[in-house]
């Protein structure tokens, strides 16, 4: 293996390793440098199920979601680690005059009458993955292609100029630092895990006034959310509010109730006012900085349309 790089890649979640991937697909040397071990990374506690959480209509974000909604379906089929295709119940409590804006990216999602309290039943096919196998499989996949993953933190980002002319910035939230953006602010989830009585179907109830709520099984596990906490940076645990997440779920699928409670996770989605930032500017020394930062609650759902995309700007100008 040589040491010349062609892109270091500033940071190992979903978004960084995706984008390492297509970069060699492309061709490119690439080099990975991760602060964290994936286990904590936010990437890890995802829940994580294709979904454009709290992002704006925007046709940009509508194109990685549809892409990334294929890409995670052909995964499913191929069998890769962790991902699967699951059928999703999404009910509305808000008046609704159609299907939402990101339909068209699941290609099956239909809209039906429901009982009040709702307005309304989404069904669709949601991907879903589990990330702990996921993030070990693209890592994999980084070394397969001849890159590597390097345990290590920059302090700025030109110390990867020093190592590549091509630099992709994907720290999550550190990147508000790293790149000196005030846009970018955690959002705060909180989910419980339970042992799994044999659910398939993933629920959702997000516009529950007591609070957002959803159920995504897993293969052993279920994941119940959960909280979306703009501005606040303590991962503390909080036993009510693992209690009233409980609570929540437990009631929009009764079959929860008494399943053993496994634990409870809190992590710090990196979310930025107007959404997730994709785009290349110049490096020092005549070098070029690709920043993809920013997903909020959606950078699994984006990951493979944005990893794209960083790959052009990367590499195409
Ligand atoms: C409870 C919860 C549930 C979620 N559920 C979903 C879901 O169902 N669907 C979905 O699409 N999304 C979901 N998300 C959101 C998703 O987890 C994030 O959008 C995604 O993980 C962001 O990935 P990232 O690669 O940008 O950031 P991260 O995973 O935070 O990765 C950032 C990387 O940058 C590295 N780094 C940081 N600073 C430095 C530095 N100075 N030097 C070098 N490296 C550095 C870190 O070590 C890490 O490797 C959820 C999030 C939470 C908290």
């Amino acid at each position: 293996m040589t040491d010349a790089t062609d892109v270091v890649v500033v940071g190992g979640g979903v978004v960084g390793l995706t984008a390492a991937v297509r970069l060699q697909e492309r061709g490119a040397r690439v080099t990975v440098w991760a602060a964290d071990e994936p286990a904590d990374t936010v990437s890890t506690l995802a829940a994580a199920v294709w979904y454009p959480t709290r992002t704006d209509a925007d046709p940009r974000v509508l194109r990685w979601a549809g892409e990334t909604y294929a890409e995670l379906g052909r995964q499913a089929e191929r069998g890769v680690p962790g991902a699967v295709r699951r059928p999703t119940r999404m009910l509305l409590r808000r008046p609704v005059d159609g299907p939402p804006w990101w339909a068209g990216a699941t290609g099956d999602l239909v809209v039906e009458p429901a009982e009040a309290p709702y307005t309304a039943l989404l069904r669709f096919t949601a991907p879903t993955v589990e990330m702990t196998p996921y993030l070990e499989w693209l890592r994999e996949r980084v070394g397969a292609g001849g890159g590597r993953v390097l345990r290590r933190r920059v302090d700025r980002l030109d110390e990867a100029f020093e190592a590549a002319p091509v630099v992709v910035n994907a720290t999550g939230l550190a990147a508000g630092r790293l790149a000196d953006d005030p846009a970018v602010h955690p959002a705060r989830g909180r989910v419980v895990l339970v042992a799994n009585p044999g659910l398939t179907t993933s629920y959702r109830d997000e516009e529950n006034p007591e609070g957002m709520t959803y159920v995504h099984p897993r293969r052993r596990d279920v994941v119940l959310g959960g909280t979306y906490e703009e501005g606040l940076w303590s991962t503390a645990p909080d036993p009510e509010a693992a209690a009233a997440i409980l609570r929540r779920c437990v009631a929009l699928v009764p079959e929860l109730a008494g399943a053993p409670v496994l634990g409870e996770r809190v992590g710090l989605r990196p979310a930025r006012r107007g959404g997730p930032r994709v785009e290349a500017g110049p490096g020092p020394g005549g070098g070029r900085l690709v920043h993809a930062y920013g997903h909020g609650g959606a950078g699994v759902t984006l990951s493979w349309g944005c990893a794209d995309e960083v790959a052009r700007l990367a590499l195409d100008g």
